[in-house]
């Protein structure tokens, strides 16, 4: 049942519907007007010979009547015009006839186009001639004397035959051209059809596997038209559906890992306290410890939080003066790293950079680089951060002089749970989060982030805004 509702069979099926209704319009004007044009030229020429011989005989058809001269003459034209050829008297009596044996002569001709050339005009009809079998077309052409006075009629019964042998050849050509017509259009629009369809049909079936789970599709792209485009779309979509839906698993399964490592130590902690006797100082330490661990759960729940909030949530923008923004946080955070032994400098361009941007969101972007700045930096070293003008952008830029960042692990620095150092980093309370949070609300605001570090030396963690048009 689907085959007649596939749009290979529709167009199909309108193609040829199409090309037979246009060459049954063609057919039927071209064959009624050849039909007009035969019959025409037929009536024409007999017409012609008609008056060729009314003009011969015109005398000849009164007083004394020679008959036999005037069959003989019937003959002689009957030969010329391929029609018979009878003469008539006034009172429509055969004097002339050339079908010599078997003929009308001496007999009155009661025929209707007769009696009208009798009356002055001349008649002509096609009607069926039992003698010959044939259909005919039969002429009366008055013969009329000096005087103009009707003395007699010119008779003329010629065979169609041949004019209908040649329409019905013409008819079967019509025919034939339209049964070919049929088959060029029909197999040519099944070739297009296939080719429309066949790819859509590829992405049936690639769809079908992806909602059966199969997500790593892909389709042949061929052309470049609209089913084209589509296959390209679908591509990009396939692709992007399964980076996700891998990406999702790749993060429930960290997210899983994160959440034991607390979870077994607490256990182990719990266990401990409740199967030991303990000094009450050693009891204290078991829970200090105890305490640190729900801490690290806790950041970690609110770091995921953040992330999920981040991906649905649209920020409220307001316009944000960075220069302002930026030594308002330097100060604020000048005693936190002072108690760390680490100078925090700020080194601002002069001019106002303004930005468009959600303020607390921008407040967790900084708080985390500072923090990391904080965290990887040992005692004595140095923490800057610089705002300066790049293009049409602000930019922000975090140095310190920690630790840094080995080479090979800069491309993964911004993606959740990356760790250079997981031992360390979880001591130093990271969620491993930070820096995701901190590209994810940089993207919102349609800027970028990026990382400069040399492994020992320091690192420097840049920042850039569209800076607002005014
Ligand atoms: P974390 O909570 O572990 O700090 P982040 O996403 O903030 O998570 O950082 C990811 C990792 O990048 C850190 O574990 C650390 O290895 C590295 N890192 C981040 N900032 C710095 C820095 N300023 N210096 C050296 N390494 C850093």
């Amino acid at each position: 049942m689907t085959r007649f509702f596939s749009i290979r069979f529709r167009l199909t099926a309108s193609f040829l519907a199409i090309i037979l209704a246009v060459m049954a319009i063609i057919s039927f004007f071209l064959y009624s007007t050849l039909e007009r044009y035969y019959i025409d030229n037929f009536t024409n020429n007999l017409e012609r010979s008609g008056f060729l011989a009314a003009n011969f005989v015109t005398g000849q058809l009164t007083g004394q009547v020679n008959s036999v001269r005037l069959s003989v003459l019937a003959e002689n034209m009957s030969l010329q015009s391929q029609a018979r050829v009878l003469f008539t008297d006034r009172q429509a009596l055969v004097v002339g006839d050339s079908i010599r044996v078997g003929g009308l002569l001496n007999q009155v001709l009661e025929h209707e186009d007769a009696a009208i050339a009798l009356k002055g005009n001349v008649s002509s009809s096609i009607g069926y001639s039992d003698r010959i079998e044939q259909t005919v077309m039969q002429m009366a052409v008055p013969v009329k004397d000096e005087n103009d006075q009707v003395t007699g009629v010119v008779f003329l019964s010629a065979s169609l035959e041949e004019v209908y042998r040649t329409l019905n050849d013409i008819r079967r050509f019509l025919f034939l051209s339209t049964v070919l017509a049929m088959a060029v259009v029909g197999g040519g629009s099944v070739a297009l059809a296939r080719r429309f369809t066949g790819p859509i049909e590829e992405l049936t079936v690639a769809a079908r596997r992806m909602s059966e789970g199969k997500l790593d599709q892909h389709i042949e792209v061929r052309s470049g038209d609209e089913i084209g485009r589509l296959a390209d779309q679908f591509n990009l979509m396939a692709k992007r559906l399964n980076y996700y839906t891998t990406n999702l698993k790749k993060f429930a399964a960290d997210v899983a890992h994160e959440v034991r490592t607390p979870l077994t130590t607490m256990s182990l902690l719990t266990k401990a306290l409740k199967e030991h006797e303990m000094e009450p100082e050693q009891q204290r330490e078991f829970i200090d410890d105890l305490d640190n661990e729900l801490e690290r759960l806790v950041a970690l729940v609110n770091d995921l939080l953040e992330l999920s909030k981040l991906e649905k949530n649209e920020f409220e923008l307001e316009e944000v003066n960075l220069n302002d923004f930026i030594s308002d946080f330097i100060i604020e955070n000048q005693y936190r790293f002072a108690t760390a032994n680490l100078d925090l400098a700020g080194n601002l361009e002069d001019q106002a950079l303004v930005v468009s941007a959600a303020p607390l969101k921008l407040r967790q972007v900084m708080s985390n680089l500072l923090d990391n700045a904080l965290n990887y930096t040992g005692p004595g070293g140095t923490v800057t951060v610089s705002l300066f003008r790049e293009g049409n952008e602000a930019v922000v830029m975090v140095e310190d002089t920690g630790c840094g960042i080995p080479a090979e692990d800069l491309s993964y620095i911004f993606e959740r749970f990356f760790r250079v150092d997981k031992a360390r980093a979880r001591e130093g309370g990271g969620t491993g989060l930070g820096l995701a949070i901190v590209s994810e609300i940089i993207g919102k605001h349609n800027g970028r982030v990026w990382v400069e570090s040399e492994e020992g030396s320091g690192s420097r963690f840049y920042f850039a805004l569209p800076l607002t048009e005014s």
